[in-house]
């Protein structure tokens, strides 16, 4: 059983990046993301409460996100592995994680970063607004979610680089080589 995160600002390209790992390796993905707007698609008393952080760029507080991605990770076993996608995202969560994983006898086997600039994070996140219909891919969410990425979910490279589960890949350049690179590096654990 595998459990890997993929870990990047937004706009760094986790989310095709994990499309592309799943259908590789015939691995679960967990878009935490996804999770939360699928429960404001549907209205759900959850979604209410997270569309409030959401729209202003900020994270939902971590006893509510560890509670839904504990369910969620249990709905998907048993699996040959499962690719953690927007979480964690503060030192709590991934201590959270840790302790999750630990009592179902597992651990996580690998932390793969996509480091983009932030110019160019707004940039795509900008273009993607355009299309992908996310109340908060405009600019002033996006600015508001950076900042709460390099304060809050940034500094949790260092604790997963102590742990020495850390492996940083340019996240510019092609889907395809940069899919390359972090195909590597799972092979190798
Ligand atoms: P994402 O699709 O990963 O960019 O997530 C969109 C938004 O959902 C974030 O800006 C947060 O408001 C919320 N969110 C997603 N995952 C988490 C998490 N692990 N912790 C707190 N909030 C989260």
């Amino acid at each position: 059983m595998k459990n890997i995160i993929i870990f990047g600002a937004p706009g760094s390209g986790k989310g095709t990046q994990s499309d592309l790992l799943v259908e590789k390796y015939a691995f679960r993905h967990i878009s935490t993301g996804d999770v939360l707007r699928a429960e404001i698609k549907q209205g759900t008393e959850l979604g209410q409460t997270a569309k409030k952080y959401i729209d202003k760029g900020q994270l939902i507080p971590d006893s509510l996100m560890v509670s839904i991605l504990a369910a969620t990770y249990d709905a998907m076993l048993p699996c040959e592995g499962v690719i953690f996608d927007g979480f964690p995202r503060t030192i709590p969560q991934a201590e959270a994680l840790a302790e999750m994983l630990q009592e179902r006898g597992t651990e996580v086997s690998c932390v793969l970063e996509l480091h983009v600039a932030d110019e160019l994070l707004v940039e795509r996140l900008v273009l993607r607004g355009k299309t992908s219909g996310r109340a908060d891919d405009n600019e002033q969410t996006i600015k508001a979610r950076l900042e709460v990425y390099h304060n809050q979910t940034a500094p949790l490279a260092e604790w997963y680089k102590k742990r020495n589960l850390l492996r940083t890949v340019n996240g510019v350049g092609s889907i395809e080589d940069i899919n390359a690179q972090l195909c590597k590096a799972i092979d190798a654990i």
